[in-house]
């Protein structure tokens, strides 16, 4: 199994984590909640879901994980961000907060709400590199994209609007809820890049 017991945390400050971690156990990892940076301390990845950027990168810095994830970044930490997960990951956000302060976790210039009022929410058979058998059906809610991707990161799936899956190394971000889709791929993908 791709997760093999791994200690995966999920970052449950704005609300519950459940089926990001549901997905993870199904893959053999144990899921555990991160709240604070003792929690952080004890995994050995981290999943950050979707939510609002905005107040979940007050959460991060009112709680001290913000700095907490920063440091272990430096050492390796193999992150997952999802939508607004994506957008703390990023290395510059666009129609961010102007206090909102991001993670850099990967060289990329990501745009809040992307996509236009009319595909606001949506669902599309997506194909993802990397990912064998078929499309990805990716749920897309108030969505960010990737308007420019650094050198070295892949794009491993692209909209018209920008990129929507990238990595690098052991980061690895979606502007979808991959959770919603009922398919385990793209967290397996994630826990085999670990
Ligand atoms: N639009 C949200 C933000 O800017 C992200 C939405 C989501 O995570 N589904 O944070």
């Amino acid at each position: 199994m791709p997760g093999d017991g791994a200690k995966v945390g999920v970052l449950a400050l704005q609300g519950p984590a459940r089926l990001h971690a549901s997905i993870l156990a199904d893959l053999g990892a144990s899921p555990v909640a991160v709240r604070t940076p003792a929690d952080l301390a004890a995994v050995d990845a981290l999943v950050i879901p979707g939510g609002e950027s905005t107040t979940m990168s007050l959460l991060l810095d009112s709680s001290g994980v913000g700095d907490a994830v920063r440091e272990r970044l430096a050492g390796g930490l193999p992150v997952l961000g999802t939508c607004a997960g994506m957008i703390l990951c990023a290395s510059e956000v666009l129609d961010g907060r102007p206090d909102q302060r991001g993670l850099g976790a990967i060289d990329l210039s990501v745009r809040r709400n992307a996509f236009g009022r009319q595909r606001e929410s949506f669902e599309t058979d997506l194909d993802v590199e990397g990912l064998h058998g078929g499309p990805f059906p990716a749920v897309f809610i108030r969505a960010p994209v990737a308007e420019r991707a650094g050198d070295g990161v892949e794009v491993l799936a692209q909209l018209d609007e920008g990129a929507v899956v990238c990595a690098a190394g052991p980061v690895m971000v979606c502007a979808f809820h991959p959770e919603l889709g009922g398919d385990l791929r793209l967290h397996s993908l994630f826990l085999e890049r670990m």
